[in-house]
């Protein structure tokens, strides 16, 4: 399902004060290592009873699949497919780019800070350093947070107070542009909508309808989706901007 892209095994990577560090920089909680890849992944795909079953085995297994192979039905509580990761961060290469599912979907909905791995407080707003300049998923139209707080959908997991510093200086897509991000406290906000590889039977033959689909949590055919992503929708908040000392470099 992925191609092997390294070709000997991962090696831990090292860490300053018990958090992985990658040439230098932190490295995102949130982040995939390639150690952390399933390779030979085959996903199949069943229609049973007009719902899909996806299961995901290892495709140089010649077993039958047993039980403990068919991944299928561990969904989570919104019955989403997440694609399985391993968790074994520190091993091999971080991806910057390429996050985590499990720790995603953890940081996301089980309000943790996306770069320092920690929980927000409970009784504490959660914290996003969003972009002022959003689009919806399903209409392309721009819907960001604004002064009317009106509810809006974000892909991007929250980052805390104290790690909004690191996030502004280190993340390329961030750094230089605090007058395009703002920071959302956000009281109440609800999973809105899952993105992943969207699955549908025609003509008997179980075939991908669409790479990198966004589909809403209430809308059946998630239950057809290969999930990576989810979207929130954060609906009771306040805004302010990040400021030049929220931004500033953290002392080193
Ligand atoms: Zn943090």
């Amino acid at each position: 399902m992925r191609p092997a892209n390294h070709s000997h095994p991962p090696r831990p990577a090292a860490t300053v004060n018990g958090r992985p560090v990658w040439r230098g920089l932190p490295v995102p909680w949130v982040a995939r290592w390639t150690g952390e890849i399933q390779e030979n992944l085959a996903l199949r795909a069943a229609l049973l009873d007009d719902k899909l079953w996806l299961t995901l085995s290892d495709a140089l297994s010649t077993h039958p699949l047993g039980p403990r192979q068919v991944l299928g039905s561990e969904r989570d509580e919104l019955g989403l497919f997440w694609l399985p990761d391993l968790d074994a961060p520190g091993t091999g290469e971080p991806q910057f780019a390429g996050l985590h599912t499990g720790r995603l979907r953890a940081s996301m909905l089980d309000r943790i800070c996306q770069v320092c791995g920690v929980p927000f407080p409970s009784k504490e707003p959660v914290t996003f350093l969003d972009s002022a300049y959003l689009n919806d998923p399903n209409t392309g139209r721009t819907q960001a947070p604004t002064e009317s707080h009106r509810p809006y959908i974000t892909p991007t997991p929250p980052t805390c107070r104290s790690c909004i510093p690191v996030a502004m200086q280190m993340c390329p897509h961030n750094r230089g542009k605090e007058a395009s991000r703002i920071i959302v406290s956000a009281h109440r906000y609800r999973p809105f909508a899952a993105k992943g590889d969207l699955y549908g039977i025609h003509k008997g033959v179980v075939e991908e309808e669409e790479r990198g689909a966004v589909v809403q949590i209430s809308d059946p055919r998630v239950s057809r989706l290969v999930v990576k992503q989810v979207y929130v929708q954060v609906i009771k908040y306040t805004t302010e901007p990040v400021t030049a000392r929220a931004s500033s470099r953290p002392s080193q």
